[in-house]
């Protein structure tokens, strides 16, 4: 499974909490990958299945038990699917397995952030750009494609 990915501000947050050097080499798409252990899992993940930054996971972890799929910018809407989840640890927002609908926009709302920066910096144009939007998107449906494809 590949680990989460985190932002600048997801990894200070990882930071405070006492932990470094727990990110991959950035590669050529400027994201940067939480490391993975000999097992292939998060580099996070305890023996038992806990996840020791849980309070701080990344968006991405906090979205399980879903992924974003599709989203159209102009009307505000975002389409989720069930997902695969990451590790054993991520498994629902509360310990009850119970989903917190704003919990659910914020790691939403991140997620998209995180493209549509991305993207706004490769193209060099600002994140408003409605081409900006349209590239994340492409980008969002090419990468959630080729991830079913890996069965991430
Ligand atoms: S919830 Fe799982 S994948 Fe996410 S940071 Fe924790 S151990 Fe890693």
């Amino acid at each position: 499974m590949q680990p989460p990915d985190v932002d600048l501000i997801e990894q200070k947050r990882i930071e405070d909490r006492g932990f470094n050097d727990f990110i991959e080499e950035p590669d050529e798409t400027g994201m940067q990958w939480i490391k993975r252990k000999e097992d292939d899992s998060c580099w996070f993940l305890t023996k038992d299945n806990k996840c020791q930054i849980y309070e701080v996971r990344p968006a991405v972890c906090r979205l399980e038990p879903f992924t974003i799929v599709d989203y159209d910018y102009e009307n505000n809407t975002v389409e989720l699917e069930p997902n695969f989840p990451f590790c054993e640890a991520c498994g629902g927002f509360s310990e009850d397995g119970t989903v917190e609908r704003a919990e659910l926009v914020k790691a939403v709302q991140v997620l998209i952030g995180k493209i549509l920066d991305l993207t706004a910096y490769d193209m060099e144009l600002p994140v408003t750009d409605k081409r900006v939007q349209a590239e994340a998107r492409s980008r969002l449906l090419r990468r959630t494609a080729e991830a079913a494809d890996l069965n991430l």
